[in-house]
């Protein structure tokens, strides 16, 4: 049985009013909450440990260095990957993805192709249309069907030898499917191309084994996994890391500096320049953590739970359209209300207390897709609760009633 009761009590936000009304947090493909077990780690960081790491001789910084490489290791644990040094910490899944598309800048030249999916957050669209620009390569996209998944008849025809690189969405913020990645994975590499993995939506709900699926490239934020903003992860492999260049100069990433040449430091240092964001790295760790402490298989099972509840309750709302029906979805609903425009709807929610996101989530071409502005987005966490459904699909008749 899973206690969600009992979980709720680990997030203190999840206590507070909004508008006068209990919080109901449905904006979870956004970011989710931090529990009491990671927000103790970051208190415990300032108040014991506080110190620039890999550089002082002196304890806290040992100590502060310890606790950050032990950080490494958990995520290398939890991603499977082989080697602690081919986790790279970056500032999240935008920051991860930028390193790599720049890092192809030298790899790259006219005629090569590069393969994107209509499914993306753009975050995973821009940084390559940067490098095509830069590169001369060009971009191809995998086609979506009605449905909201990959038309991978498509993906088959778009492959060939010219193809580089293909990266993908684990799983769609926008609508909540369940990219075919295993397959997409090896069709890429059948042609000789590198994929990228962006598991910013996935790592809330799955945990990747990335040398099972082979994956050249996995990339993810913490704060969509209980951690704090502004940290993630670049998983490589080691071959692969070792053929880009670096991303940012700075210190930490090298070996030797004269004014002459500046030798690179070894993995993984050698793409992380600066001083990084520390007690996240801590915190992220806390956060894997926590995470499995609840056990993904549990979590995935109870909120196939809520969406299978909250799809059916919606439903119920005449003039209700749900955008995104794959059967191989996770727990992110997509909706529009007749011709209402989200952001009105919203609004009435927000007046309810109930926290949802309007708008086109940052996957534009989705929406161009289904000629619409954009759709309201609940987004369910294994710390929701039917409950909370229920005041969601009160929430929208409400609103109905109100804007029609
Ligand atoms: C949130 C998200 C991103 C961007 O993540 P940041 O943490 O803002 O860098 C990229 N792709 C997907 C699928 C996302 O859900």
């Amino acid at each position: 049985m899973f206690k969600v009761e009992d979980i709720r009590k680990d997030f203190p936000i999840l206590s507070r009013k909004v508008n006068g009304k209990p919080l109901v947090y449905f904006d979870n493909a956004a970011t989710s909450q931090t529990p009491q077990q990671v927000i103790d780690v970051i208190v415990d960081y300032y108040s014991n440990y506080n110190a620039n790491i890999h550089r002082g001789v002196h304890t806290l910084s040992q100590e502060a260095t310890d606790l950050y490489e032990q950080a490494r290791q958990k995520i290398q644990r939890h991603f499977n990957a082989k080697f602690s040094h081919e986790i790279i910490l970056t500032s999240g899944t935008t920051h991860g993805i930028n390193l790599v598309a720049n890092g192809f800048s030298s790899l790259l030249k006219k005629g090569d192709e590069i393969i994107v999916s209509a499914l993306e957050h753009h975050s995973n669209i821009v940084p390559w249309q940067m490098l095509c620009e830069r590169t001369g390569a060009s971009l191809k996209v995998i086609p979506m069907t009605q449905e909201g998944e990959l038309e991978m008849a498509i993906y088959d025809t778009l492959l060939s030898k010219n193809t580089k690189l293909v990266f993908v969405n684990h799983i769609s913020n926008a609508l909540g499917t369940i990219n075919p990645i295993e397959t997409i994975i090896d069709k890429a590499h059948k042609v000789g191309a590198a994929v990228l993995i962006d598991g910013a939506q996935s790592c809330a709900h799955l945990k990747p084994d990335v040398q099972k699926l082979n994956v050249d490239f996995y990339v993810a934020s913490a704060h969509k996994m209980c951690g704090p903003t502004g940290v993630g992860v670049l998983y490589g492999k080691e071959e692969w890391l070792k053929k880009l260049p670096p991303y940012q100069g700075g210190g930490e990433m090298i070996a030797e500096v004269t004014f002459e040449k500046t030798t690179y430091a070894d993995l993984p240092h050698k793409f992380e320049a600066g001083t990084p964001n520390i007690c996240g790295g801590i915190a992220f760790g806390a956060a894997i953590d926590y995470m499995n402490s609840i056990g993904f298989d549990a979590i995935a099972s109870y909120e196939n739970e809520l969406l299978a509840y909250g799809t059916k309750q919606l439903l119920t709302i005449d003039g209700l359209k749900i955008y995104g029906t794959s059967e191989h979805k996770t727990s992110v609903i997509s909706f529009n209300l007749d011709s209402i425009h989200p952001y009105d709807v919203g609004s009435i929610l927000d007046k309810l207390g109930i926290a949802v996101r309007t708008g086109h989530h940052c996957a534009q071409p989705i929406m161009d897709y289904y000629k619409i502005p954009g759709t309201v987005r609940a987004s369910f966490s294994f710390y929701n609760t039917k409950a909370e459904i229920d005041s969601l699909v009160e929430g929208v008749k409400k609103a109905k009633m109100m804007l029609s």
